[in-house]
C-alpha cells in the first residue's frame, strides 16, 4: 500500500522532472537559434554597408575624365619634317631595328609594310631599344580610313614620351581618331593622357597622315627619390601648338591621380591599344637629343 500510495507522487515529479529538462533543452536551441540569426544579420548588414562604401568611395576611370571645353577645330597640314643631321632614326620604313617588345625586350613584331609600320595589337606596346633624357621628337601616325568604333574605341593608341616599365607605365601623349569623335576631352588625340587638353583639335580624317612634334623636358629627382624638378611637354599636332609647356603631374594614370616615381632615362613607347578598332600605322620617327 505504502509503495502503491507513492506511485502517483513519483510519477508526478518524474514528469515534471522530463517536461523541465525539454524546456531547458528547447529553451536552449532558441537561445542558438536567435544568437545565429542575430550573427548572419549583423554579416549581411556588415557586407552590405562595405559594399555601399565601397560603390561610393572607390575611384573610377570617369572619375578623372573631363568633356568640357571642347577645344576648337582648326585645319591644318601634316608635317612630314625630314631629320635633321643630328637626328636619331628611329624609324625610316625600313625595319623595326630600333625598338622592342616593352614587354620582354625580345624583338618588335608590328608589321612594315610599304615604308610605315602597322601596330600588331596581339604582339603588345613596342618601345625604343635606346633610352633618353631630353629630346626633341617628330612621329607621323594615321587611323585607317575604314576605322570603326567611337570615343576611345577609334584609333586608340599613344606615344610614351618616357616607358617606366612594361604595358602602359609611363607618361602618355594620346593617339586617337580626333575627326568627328567625340570623348573627354583630356582623352583626346593631343592630350597628355588625362592631365591635359590640348589647346586646337587639328586632326584630319581617318586615312590622312597626322603629325606630332614634341619637345620633351625629362623630370629630374634626388638621390632620395623624391621630385627635383617636374616634366615637361611641348607638343605640336600637324603644326598646331596644342601643348605649351606643359608642366605634368605625374605618370599617366587610367584611374586616379598622377604621381612621379623615380627614373633616371627612359625609352620611348608605341602604344598597341586593345581597343577592336582596325589597328593605326606610324612612319617617318626620328629624335634629337637636347642638353
Ligand atoms: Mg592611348
Amino acid at each position: 500500500m505504502r509503495e502503491g500510495g507513492n506511485q502517483p507522487v513519483v510519477l508526478v515529479l518524474a514528469g515534471s522532472i522530463r517536461l523541465g529538462y525539454a524546456f531547458k533543452i528547447m529553451s536552449t536551441r532558441i537561445s542558438k537559434f536567435f544568437a545565429l540569426l542575430a550573427f548572419v544579420a549583423t554579416c549581411l548588414c556588415g557586407s552590405a554597408q562595405r559594399a555601399a562604401a565601397q560603390s561610393t568611395s572607390a575611384p573610377k576611370p570617369e572619375d578623372t575624365e573631363i568633356w568640357q571645353p571642347v577645344p576648337k577645330v582648326v585645319m591644318a597640314e601634316v608635317n612630314q619634317a625630314a631629320p635633321p643631321s643630328d637626328a636619331i632614326i628611329l624609324f625610316d620604313g625600313k625595319n623595326l631595328d630600333e625598338w622592342v617588345s616593352a614587354q620582354d625586350h625580345s624583338p618588335a613584331k608590328w608589321v612594315v609594310h610599304d615604308g610605315v609600320v602597322t601596330v600588331n595589337k596581339a604582339a603588345g606596346n613596342i618601345e625604343t631599344k635606346r633610352s633618353f633624357k631630353n629630346y626633341q621628337l617628330h612621329i607621323e601616325w594615321k587611323v585607317p580610313e575604314n576605322v570603326t568604333g567611337s570615343g576611345q574605341a577609334r584609333g586608340n593608341s599613344g606615344v610614351f614620351l618616357a616607358s617606366t616599365g612594361p604595358e602602359d607605365a609611363g607618361y602618355e601623349l594620346q593617339v586617337l581618331d580626333a575627326y568627328k569623335n567625340s570623348t573627354y576631352v583630356n582623352g583626346m588625340a593631343g592630350s597628355i593622357y588625362k592631365q591635359s587638353i590640348p589647346l586646337a583639335n587639328p586632326c584630319r580624317k581617318p586615312g590622312e597622315w597626322e603629325s606630332y612634334d614634341v619637345v620633351w623636358t625629362a623630370p629630374i629627382f634626388t638621390a632620395d627619390g623624391s621630385l627635383k624638378t617636374p616634366a615637361y611637354a611641348t607638343v605640336f599636332f600637324n603644326g598646331v601648338l596644342v601643348q605649351n609647356h606643359f608642366e605634368l603631374k605625374g605618370e599617366t594614370r587610367y584611374i586616379g591621380q598622377p604621381f612621379y616615381k623615380k627614373f633616371d632615362s627612359a625609352p620611348i613607347k608605341l602604344q598597341a591599344h586593345g581597343d577592336p578598332s582596325p589597328p593605326i600605322s606610324f612612319r617617318n620617327i626620328w629624335v634629337r637629343e637636347l642638353p
